[in-house]
């Protein structure tokens, strides 16, 4: 965990305000007077906001008033604002409730590792929900230093070097990490997603040098890690921008993704789509005149590549094999 700098005591005032001004758009005269920020960790009843001149401060949430990390917010006095987001990141729970994750993502770091390897279609899952969210995707592909890792990156590089960027890089050994750092240069705001033991926490406490993650052993028995954070933060790096680390993140579920759009989303399917199918509606599963599946007819699109698409759509829809 980043080490907080000391919050600065706040009166109970500030937590007693009526929920009508905890509205998500500041006024005006807020966004002209007030001090300018990013939520970087959320404290429960507060959270730690990081000033544009890098000064960070708590500051209380009034009941019902919401704000994640990423957020950006406008301060007046210990009144807290929150601006109009993108690039949300969600989850849903283990009850079923959605969980905003994180907002204002540019990037989303999608990590695998040789072992643990990740669960079928975890990869094409994480494409579809950042895309569908306007998040930019960078696969990594962490513990480059085992046996087995570069041939994994070299065939990921096959199947989605042409979606996006596949870095390989060690946790351990430092090797290509600053690919993850420059993927984030200008400000940018990332997060790492992947199975529990890939590496995550490995990687940010390699990029963010003052971090002090507890990183897990990997559970030899299970050859599963076991999570070692506990809630989402934001971490300044060194070359500019910041990284999200996305507690507890136990696997994707594709919330928020419309099964129509998910081939849109999908990785390795937008040559085919450049054309455009017969129907509309077309979830080009069966659908005569489909222009992926005459990609996968003409060898363009792999037969297994389409199977992990429909299995996707048939979770989407509820409905297995389906057609329109
Ligand atoms: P997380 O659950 O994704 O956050 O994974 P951790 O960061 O806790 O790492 C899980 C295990 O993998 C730990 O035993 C780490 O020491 C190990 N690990 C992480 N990165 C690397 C790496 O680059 N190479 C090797 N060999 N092991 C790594």
């Amino acid at each position: 965990m980043a080490k907080p700098k000391r919050a600065k005591a706040v009166g109970r005032g500030a937590r007693a305000r009526p929920a009508a001004n905890s509205s998500r758009s500041s006024d005006s005269e807020d966004r002209r007077n007030g001090e300018w920020g990013r939520v970087v960790a959320h404290h429960g009843v507060a959270v730690l906001v990081r000033f544009d001149d890098e000064s960070e401060r708590q500051i209380w949430l009034v009941p019902g008033q919401q704000a994640v990390a990423g957020d950006r917010v406008v301060v007046v006095g210990e009144r807290l604002s929150v601006e109009p987001a993108h690039g949300i990141l969600r989850r849903r729970d283990t009850r079923g409730r959605d969980r905003t994750i994180a907002v204002n993502l540019d990037v989303l770091g999608i990590v695998v590792a040789p072992e643990p390897r990740e669960p079928p279609g975890y990869i094409d899952r994480g494409f579809v929900i950042a895309r569908a969210a306007g998040i930019e995707v960078v696969l990594i592909v962490n513990k480059l230093d085992l046996p087995g890792a570069s041939e994994l990156a070299e065939r990921l590089t096959e199947i989605y070097g042409a979606s996006s960027p596949v870095h390989g890089v060690s946790a351990t050994t430092g090797e290509g990490i600053e690919t993850i750092s420059e993927a984030l240069a200008g400000g940018r705001l990332g997060a790492l997603v992947g199975p529990s033991g890939v590496g995550k926490s490995s990687l940010l406490n390699a990029l963010v040098p003052d971090l002090e993650l507890r990183v897990s052993a990997l559970n030899r028995g299970s050859r599963k890690g076991r999570h070692t954070t506990t809630m989402a933060t934001l971490n300044a790096l060194p070359s500019g921008g910041f990284l999200v680390d996305t507690a507890g993140f136990k696997d994707f579920i594709a919330v928020d993704v419309d099964a129509l759009e998910a081939a849109s989303f999908f990785p390795g399917f937008e040559t085919a789509l450049e054309g455009g199918c017969r129907f509309r509606d077309c979830l080009h599963r069966t659908e005569p005149d489909c222009v992926v599946l005459a990609a996968v007819e003409a060898g363009e699109i792999s037969p297994r590549r389409h199977r992990s698409y429909v299995e996707l759509v048939d979770e989407l829809t509820g409905s297995p094999r389906r057609s329109r």
